[in-house]
């Protein structure tokens, strides 16, 4: 319902062959009745420790969300597949889409904690980005039988904020030539926005995977290029839907929009890294600005001053303060219904503990959806 507050889920992943080979400690439970996911304290917190005698659990910290994602252990029966996080958020969100309202989901946590895999996944496991484009196109397909009064329009954009430059992920890298980053424009009307990125109309399902696949591509080429950005940009792929309403009686055509918009976002440890290098920023080398402007954003969205006067401060937001949170301006705390699938890795104390705390703020922020009608005559 408009006035609902942001959807905050968490999701665990098993562990990756390095975890068990030191024979890492899962510090994660969740509670598939209420929800809760519970993060054990041990008495050793350093990340490389392993199973030990005298490692023990000596805390348990709680935390509730929307839903607690269990893939640790595929044996477990309430295992999480990629497609029950598709049926449980993506398939709602879409819903939200076909009503007129514009989504955002956004996938935070550390490096090596599930994003692109929850996001993308891989040839076998598809992840929400796939599935949202295949349900999509089989959506207006139905539809075209059903309802054939209404006609669809659907485009595509990708890009990436990398240091804080805007690249789209549309356009091949040429070899041996410089990447070369876009402006950001404002409008009166559709606020901020990309100058000349490439928004490609797309007429089926095959057409949208080759431009995803496309981008994904252009995404690691560049990330091998120069060593590992992928862990430093944020990644944006957005789909713009457009339904024509036709009303045979009195001849009226009505239009709705809905911009679904899917981010994997940088890896949250370049956040702290940020805060801890401030002589280094100085320099110039600004690990992820908008990393952290996205936690004050979130931040002071959260904050319950602002709800208390109903009107929101456009100073206390610091929306402008980086590329990301300028151009998501909308999605948060804006017109749009939003999510965070908050990832985490089963054995790393600090940066579970860090990204926990992060969605449980992330909860507090209210949206203000309205749906994106015009009549066009
Ligand atoms: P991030 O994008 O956050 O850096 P990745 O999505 O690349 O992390 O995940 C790191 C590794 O863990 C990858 O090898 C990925 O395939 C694996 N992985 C992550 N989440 C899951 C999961 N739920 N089930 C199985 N493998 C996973
Ligand atoms: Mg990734």
């Amino acid at each position: 319902a408009p006035g609902g507050n942001v959807r905050v889920v968490v999701r665990a992943r098993g562990f990756l062959p390095r975890e068990l080979e030191r024979g890492a400690d899962c510090l994660i439970k969740m509670n598939p009745t209420t929800q809760a996911t519970t993060l054990l304290v041990p008495n050793d917190t350093d990340p490389a420790s392993t199973r030990s005698k005298t490692r023990k659990v000596i805390e348990e910290k709680i935390f509730t969300f929307d839903n607690s994602f269990w893939s640790h252990n595929k044996e477990d029966e309430h295992y999480a597949h990629q497609e029950d996080v598709y049926n449980c958020l993506g398939e709602e969100f879409l819903d939200h889409n076909f009503e007129g309202y514009h989504t955002c989901i956004f996938a935070y946590g550390q490096t090596g904690s599930g994003k692109s895999y929850t996001m993308m996944g891989t040839p076998d496991q598809p992840g929400l980005i796939p599935r949202t484009c295949e349900d999509l196109f089989q959506r207006i397909e139905e539809a075209h039988i059903e309802t054939p009064n209404i006609s669809y329009n659907v485009r595509v954009s990708y890009f990436e904020v990398y240091n804080e430059h805007v690249r789209d992920l549309l356009v091949p890298i040429q070899p041996n030539q410089a990447p070369y980053y876009l402006k950001i424009r404002e409008s009166p009307t559709e606020g901020p926005y990309i100058k000349d990125l490439t928004d490609t109309p797309v007429k089926n399902i095959s057409e949208i995977m080759r431009y995803m696949k496309m981008g994904d591509a252009s995404r690691t080429t560049a990330s091998t290029k120069m060593n590992d950005t992928s862990s430093r940009s944020h990644a944006v792929f957005t789909i713009m839907l457009k339904q024509i309403h036709h009303d045979m009686e009195t001849d009226e055509t009505t239009e709705r929009m809905a911009r679904i918009r899917l981010v994997d976002l940088a890896g949250s440890e370049r956040a702290k890294a940020t805060e801890a290098t401030g002589a280094r920023l100085r320099e110039g080398s600004n690990i992820n600005k908008s990393l952290t402007t996205l936690g004050r954003v979130i931040a002071a969205l959260a904050d319950p001053k602002q709800h208390r006067t109903g009107k929101r401060n456009k100073d206390v937001v610091p929306y402008r303060d980086s590329i990301l949170t300028w151009l998501l301006k909308d999605s948060l705390g804006g017109n749009s219904k939003t999510a965070m699938i908050a990832c985490i890795a089963p054995s790393d104390y600090d940066e579970t503990l860090s990204t926990l705390r992060y969605a449980d703020q992330a909860k507090r922020i209210r949206t203000r959806a309205v749906v994106n009608q015009d009549h066009v005559s």
